[in-house]
């Protein structure tokens, strides 16, 4: 037998992630200027990266020839001191991607299975798939997680729940009561992954206290991203907290040295960058805005997101997005997510943003 039939039929069975369009892929298939395409199409900071993080960068390049520093000290320190909590809490990933293949790879096997929710982050029926366990979709509520739906989908052979919040693609925000109710309710052998990929972009009200929860809750792994707000999806870096047994546990899947010298420098700068953060979320606040302002002209529906992005319906949105590729406008179709009628749209700059909802206009001939 060949030996790619000889592959676990549970990696055969992976459908590889779709990510957005690069912009030069799209330049050369349309023969268009890199310059003209606007790509609003992975939740990438429109404002590029911080001017902190930048500095670290250029004076970390010299050191390159080493190898990056296999524990990440000063990036832990950096947020040890920012979380108040311990080195040892800490699990850093190449993305927090990464960390959550770690969980998956550290606590599920076959036989074992974990709960996401329907409109979830591809990456969990990944994460979950690759480690040969099986995925229980729990049905959403208005497009959200529905915490008692995901309760009820807890098994006895389930070591796993994952939620984002906010969610991505649908941009929904759990309450933070309803959250800390979920976690009381979930056996302690159950891992409940929190995904707070998007939190920097919450006012800090709506924000749940999930640092604080770690001590409460020993299964509980809070996963956060340097991809977004910190706008550095480039260099690849995010991070996971828990206990410290837990944190351990992950380690030891964990690659030498998977967040590089880069990665680890500009990430802790970037932290500290105060100012670059708070104009990010001034930038997607009234980037939201504005969008949303235009789908309601546009007589268009939306589904309101917390996060820096928004999914919007368009009917048939494969139709739009490749419309909207011809005049160099890069969204996300959702349907893999089973939102055939969506498009998702990354918060952009003022001028992006008005740039896509005249190529909507345009399109869908309002
Ligand atoms: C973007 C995103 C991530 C972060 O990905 P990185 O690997 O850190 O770039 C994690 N979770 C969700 C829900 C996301 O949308």
């Amino acid at each position: 037998m060949p030996l790619i039939q000889l592959a676990p039929a549970h990696i055969r069975a992976i459908a590889p992630y779709q990510p957005g369009k690069p912009i030069a892929e799209l330049a050369r298939e349309m023969g268009l200027d890199e310059a003209d395409i606007v790509k609003l199409a992975s939740n990438e900071n429109p404002l590029g990266i911080s001017p902190r993080a930048r500095a670290a960068l250029l004076a970390e390049v010299d050191g390159l020839a080493l190898y990056p520093d296999g524990n990440g000290y000063l990036l832990k320190d950096a947020i040890a001191a920012r979380l108040g909590v311990d080195l040892d809490q800490i699990v850093l990933g190449n993305g927090s991607n990464d960390v959550l293949e770690m969980a998956a790879r550290a606590l599920l096997a076959p036989g074992r299975s974990a709960v996401f929710s329907e409109y979830a982050f591809a990456v969990y029926p990944l994460a979950v798939q690759a480690a040969g366990a099986e995925g229980i979709v729990a049905r959403a509520r208005d497009y959200g997680h529905d915490l008692a739906a995901m309760h009820a989908a807890i098994r006895a052979d389930t070591r796993m729940v994952f939620i984002a919040n906010p969610n991505n693609p649908t941009g929904t925000l759990l309450a933070a009561e309803e959250l800390h109710g979920f976690l009381k309710a979930v056996p302690e052998n159950v891992a409940v992954v929190l995904d707070e990929a998007y939190v920097e972009f919450l006012d800090p009200a709506a924000r749940a206290p999930s640092v604080g929860w770690l001590a409460e809750f020993p299964n509980l792994i809070v996963t956060r991203t340097f991809s977004k707000a910190y706008g550095l999806a480039g260099l690849r870096v995010g991070y996971a907290l828990a206990r410290h047994g837990l944190a351990d546990l992950l380690n030891r899947v964990r690659q030498p040295f998977n967040a590089n010298s880069l990665a680890l420098a500009a990430a802790a700068a970037a932290l500290d960058d105060a100012d670059f953060l708070a104009e990010s979320k001034r930038v997607n606040d009234a980037g939201m805005a504005q969008l949303t302002d235009g789908f309601r002209t546009l007589g268009l529906e939306w589904i309101p997101s917390a996060g820096n992005f928004v999914c919007v319906r368009v009917g048939d949105a494969a139709r739009v997005f490749q419309a909207l590729l011809r005049q160099g406008v890069i969204v996300r179709p959702v349907a893999n997510y089973g939102l055939p009628e969506y498009l998702r749209v990354s918060i952009g700059l003022a001028e992006q943003n008005a740039r896509l909802l005249t190529s909507l206009e345009e399109t869908l001939g309002r």
